[in-house]
Parts: C-alpha cells; sequence; structure tokens
C-alpha cells in the first residue's frame, strides 16, 4: 500500500498550488487525479484573473465590487484576504512564465468584465487558464512528486476522528487501490455536469465534493448555482465575458439592447445572474429568437472590427467558426444561458481546513466563501491560486505533526463491494440514462428561475431515479479504461450533489444572488443572510446554517 504525507486529488490550478505549497514545505506529497493535469478544467479558462495592480485601480474596490457581486452572502474577512493577495499571486505566476497579453506600454494589459467597478481582469489573449496551467506544470516538476495519473478517487477513509487515505481506481491498470494520506487536499473542481447544458467539460462531476459529504464533510451553499450568460446554443460552449468586455453588445429579435431595461448603467457588464436573468426574461416573453435548440439572445461582435475580434478574441473565433458554422467578425453569435460555476462546494475556512480533521479543499470544489451567492469572472482563477496555496500550506502543517495514519488492508472492501454489486448484476438500470434523466430534472426544474412548486416537483423525481440508481448495472466487464463504471461512479455522485442543490434551494425562501425565487422575489436579509449547511444523514441531506462573516461594507440594494 502507498503511503505519502500529503495527497491531492486533482492536478487543476487548485491541486498543482496545493500540491507546490506542500513540496516547499519539505513533505512528501503524490497528485491523484482523473485526468492528464495539463487536461483539467481550468486550462478551458478563457477571460482572465483578476487582480487591482497599477495605480488607478485599488484593492478596495476589488474587495467592495466582490461583496456586492456575491450579493453580501461572501464573507468579507475571506475576501479581504483573498483581494489582497491577488497582485502577489499574479505577479508570482508572471514571475513562473505565464504569457500575458500586455499593453502598448509593455504593462499587463487588462479587460473590463461583469459586475467590476475597475478593468481589472488580466489575460492571456483568451486562453488564459491554459496559459496559467501549462507555466505552474512547468514549475511543480514532475520530479519533485509522485503522480497517480488516470486515477479516480472513490472515497475517502475517515476513522476515528481524522482523515486516514482514499482508495481510488487505477483507469489504465484496472484495479482498485488505497493510499495512505496524513493529510489530504481535495482540489476536484466543478460539477457543471449535473446539468444538462453546461459549458463545463465532461469531467467535471463533482467527485471530491460527494466524497467529502459521503466522509461527514459539510457542503455550504449548494442552491448557488451560477449560469452564464453567454454559452453558445446547441453546444453550451462558452462565449467568454472579454467578448462583453471588449464591448459586444446582446440584442434580442426586434434588434434592441435590451440591456438598458435590466442595467442602464452598464448594460452588458451587470454581474451573470443579472444578465442571465434578463436573457431568460427576454426569451420567456417572447421578445427572444426561436429555433431547434430553443429561444436565444444574439451577441454581436461586428462592430468591433476584424482585427480586434481576431486579436483578442481567438479561441471565441475558433469556436463559432467551427462548432456553430458562422462568422463573428461578420455575424452575430446565438447565446442562452448554461450552467457555468458551482459557488457552493465543500466548507472551508480561508486555510482550506474542513471540518473532517486532516481533510481540506481548494479551488472550484470548495467554498471558503469569497463568491457568496454569485461569482465574479475573473475571480475563480485566482481563488485556484490563492487557496489551493492556502490548503497545501495547511495541510502540509497538518501532516508535519499528524501520526501515521492506519489504513487498513479492510478498508478497501466497503469502498469497492457496491462497486463490483454493479457489475456482477444481471439486469438493471443503464447510468447513463439515469444521468441523462438527472440532467433534464436539473434543467426544467431547479434553473435560472425557480419555483416552490418546481423544486418540490423536481425534487420529487430526482429521488426517483436515485431510487432506480440502487439497481444500476455496469455492463461492461473488462478491466482497462472501464468508461461504464466511470459514468456509474460519476452519475451516483452527482445524483447526491442534485439532492443537495434541490433541498437547499427550496429551503431558502428569499431571491439572492444567482438564486432566483419568483415566489420569493425578494432578498431577505433579516431571515437569510446566513449560509446553508448541508451534512449528510439518513434520510437524505441535513439543513443548518451558519453566520456570514462582515467587516466594514453594509448589505445594500443590489443595483448596476
Ligand atoms: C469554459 C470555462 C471557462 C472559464 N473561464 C474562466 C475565466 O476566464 N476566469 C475565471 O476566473 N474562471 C473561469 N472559469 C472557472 C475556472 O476556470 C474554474 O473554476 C477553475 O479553473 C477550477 O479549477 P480547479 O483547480 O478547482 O479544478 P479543475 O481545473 O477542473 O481540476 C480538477 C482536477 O480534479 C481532477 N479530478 C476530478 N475528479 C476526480 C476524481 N474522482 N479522482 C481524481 N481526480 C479527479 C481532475 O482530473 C482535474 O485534474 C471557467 C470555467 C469554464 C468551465
Amino acid at each position: 500500500m502507498q503511503q505519502h504525507d500529503v495527497v491531492v486529488v486533482g492536478a487543476g490550478l487548485a491541486g498543482q498550488r496545493a500540491a507546490l505549497a506542500a513540496v516547499e514545505a519539505g513533505r512528501d506529497v503524490a497528485i491523484v487525479t482523473k485526468l492528464h493535469p495539463l487536461r483539467s478544467h481550468s486550462g478551458a479558462a478563457q477571460g482572465g484573473i483578476n487582480a487591482a495592480v497599477g495605480a488607478e485601480d485599488s484593492v478596495d474596490t476589488h474587495i467592495y465590487d466582490t461583496v456586492k457581486g456575491s450579493d453580501y452572502l461572501g464573507d468579507q474577512d475571506a475576501i479581504e484576504f483573498f483581494c489582497r493577495e491577488a497582485g502577489p499571486t499574479v505577479v508570482e505566476m508572471e514571475h513562473f512564465g505565464t504569457i500575458f497579453s500586455r499593453g502598448p506600454d509593455g504593462s499587463l494589459a487588462r479587460r473590463p468584465f461583469g459586475g467590476a467597478g475597475f478593468p481589472r481582469t488580466i489575460y492571456a489573449a483568451d486562453r488564459t487558464g491554459l496559459a496559467l496551467l501549462q507555466a505552474l506544470w512547468e514549475r511543480l516538476g514532475t520530479e519533485r512528486f509522485t503522480l497517480y495519473d488516470e486515477w479516480d478517487l472513490i472515497d475517502l477513509v475517515v476513522r476515528d476522528g481524522r482523515v486516514q487515505g482514499l482508495v481510488a481506481l487505477d483507469r489504465k491498470g484496472g484495479e482498485f487501490q488505497e493510499i495512505a494520506a496524513k493529510a489530504i487536499v481535495l482540489a476536484t473542481g466543478p460539477a457543471g455536469r449535473i446539468y444538462g447544458r453546461t459549458t463545463n467539460a465532461h469531467s467535471c462531476t463533482g467527485d471530491g465534493v460527494a466524497a467529502a459529504y459521503s466522509a461527514g464533510g459539510y457542503l455550504k451553499d449548494m442552491e448557488f448555482v451560477q449560469f452564464h450568460p453567454t454559452a453558445l446554443l446547441e453546444t453550451s460552449i462558452l462565449i467568454t465575458e472579454g467578448a462583453r468586455g471588449e464591448g459586444g453588445y446582446l440584442k434580442n429579435a426586434s434588434g434592441d439592447r435590451f440591456m438598458s431595461q435590466y442595467a442602464p448603467h452598464v448594460l452588458e457588464l451587470a454581474s451573470r445572474d443579472v444578465v442571465s436573468r434578463a436573457i431568460v426574461t427576454e426569451v420567456l416573453e417572447g421578445r427572444g429568437f426561436t429555433g431547434p435548440y430553443g429561444g436565444y439572445v444574439h451577441l454581436e461582435l461586428m462592430h468591433l472590427g476584424k482585427e480586434k475580434v481576431e486579436s483578442r478574441l481567438q479561441e471565441i473565433c475558433d469556436f463559432c467558426r467551427n462548432f456553430a458554422g458562422i462568422d463573428p467578425v461578420t455575424e452575430p453569435i446565438p447565446v442562452y444561458p448554461a450552467q457555468h460555476y458551482m459557488m457552493g462546494g465543500v466548507g472551508t475556512d480561508i486555510h482550506g481546513a474542513t471540518n473532517v480533521p486532516g481533510l481540506f479543499a481548494a479551488g472550484e470544489c470548495a467554498c471558503v466563501s469569497i463568491h457568496g451567492a454569485n461569482r465574479l469572472g475573473g475571480n475563480s482563477l485566482l481563488e485556484t491560486l490563492v487557496f489551493g496555496k492556502e490548503a497545501g500550506v495547511a495541510a502540509a502543517a497538518f501532516a508535519a505533526s499528524a501520526a501515521k495514519p492506519a489504513l487498513h488492508e479492510s478498508d478497501l472492501e466497503p469502498a469497492v463491494a457496491p462497486l463490483r454489486g454493479w457489475m456482477a448484476r444481471g439486469e438493471g438500470e443503464d447510468p447513463s440514462t439515469l444521468r441523462t434523466e438527472m440532467q433534464r430534472i436539473m434543467e426544467r426544474y431547479v434553473g435560472v428561475y425557480r419555483n416552490e412548486g418546481d423544486l418540490l416537483e423536481g425534487l420529487k423525481q430526482l429521488r426517483a431515479v436515485r431510487e432506480r440508481f440502487d439497481r444500476v448495472r455496469v455492463v461492461d466487464q473488462s478491466k482497462v479504461f472501464n468508461m461504464n463504471l466511470i459514468d456509474a461512479i460519476e452519475t451516483g455522485h452527482m445524483l447526491d450533489l442534485a439532492e443537495v442543490i434541490i433541498v437547499g434551494a427550496y429551503a431558502r425562501t428569499e431571491s439572492r444572488g444567482a438564486h432566483s425565487r419568483t415566489d420569493y422575489p425578494k432578498r431577505d436579509d433579516a431571515k437569510w443572510m446566513k449560509h446553508t449547511l448541508a451534512k449528510r444523514g439518513p434520510e437524505g441531506p441535513q439543513l443548518s446554517y451558519a453566520a456570514v462573516g462582515f467587516t466594514r461594507w453594509e448589505p445594500k440594494e443590489r443595483v448596476y
């Protein structure tokens, strides 16, 4: 059995940054990842990373924008820490070799992003995530840690009040494996595949969040799901907010720049929840375009000119030309909101510590919380690096004083027995059918707009799918790259998380940030200025609530 001081699960920006910090603290570190590190979803990030650098911008404005963007649900002490770390973090990544785009004077180029009072999104054309990921991967250096590449986390082993290790499936070898660890950092990224329409990669199935939930961890604010306003129709490939940052317009079928009705001051550059609701409202009220993939609106870049569109938005041009057969230089882009980001996740403090001793989390799978009810574009890449490092430092310190983990051969069986059962079944439910059914339910009942009737119906239907999952069957008996088995494992994880999202959304009888209840259209600070915590109970998620951290910023009505 393998054993390490710190095992990081996930090798996107958060996981790699955590591993680098733990390596630099002198610990024996391993990374377990189901994808090759450079294929992590971080590499798909387009628009950029926020930091208040330069004389005109200020850290305080970044803090204020983030607090306001969160609809006052973000913890202000965490946000202050986060925004102060932004400048040093971006400079560090630049020193690690990230090639950022530059202004005419050679300084870091910055573009405006939604909900930001100043153009503070630093970028590498429209492939910022990949530029960061490659630089960090080179910095980390493969010789300083052990890489379990194409291994899937199945379960965390928690006993005697602390983490002891984990159980994983080696996709290539086809065997189940145990790894003992003094500390574990979860950095497993997004869970967007819970929804049918999502900008997230196929690998974004929330595995780490589900594993923490099963191991007794608290999940925080899971009902807050971000829908990105501009996903390409049909495929839901993201069209970065940078497209509007560079001056793109949104227009309805009558040719109106409808955002003037919803955000008269900043129009297309309001925060994402506001713009997504505006688009959905235009379509619902009959002012959108219609087509075989449903209603939509237009994103226009034509007026920006060929030179600007092709140099600043290279990937967007490729996506539009290759996946939609349109040229954004001369034609409008059909767009509609799609799931994009989970504000919620495994609840942590600012050092990544969860309520389970020895278990840490960072990046999109964690909820610190800095995004509260709505994340600002450009703050997530920053989050992965700032809190990835914090979690790595804290996990290394925990491991330095922790006793040897007590993982036993017998710990494998309870984690693996159900999976063997799925493979042994002669008949049963197909996991991908259940996954598609879950996605349909979440799309239909738990989308941009919610209400009591829909949420109850969605919960009823989802629980029926969960019952069917008890009879799930894996037909493929092969050992190597058994994607049928992996599909079943991931679907089980997502069903757990979908239930937590709906239960939290049903309970929260107000509208705040991305959680918009048509039956409770107002924010209710007296009753709901609090975080939702969900713990796994015998009958499903058990909810409790925790206070929001305040420092300097009084809640106000949010207007853009
Ligand atoms: C298309 C797109 C564009 C975006 N653009 C921006 C942007 O411009 N600016 C911004 O700030 N944010 C952006 N975001 C959000 C941001 O990119 C993500 O929130 C962030 O990169 C997540 O990083 P991460 O390290 O937490 O996870 P990821 O980069 O997704 O990495 C997750 C890792 O976990 C591993 N993993 C997952 N499950 C398992 C398992 N069971 N076992 C083992 N390993 C596992 C994967 O292999 C992977 O290595 C974008 C997101 C998307 C989807």
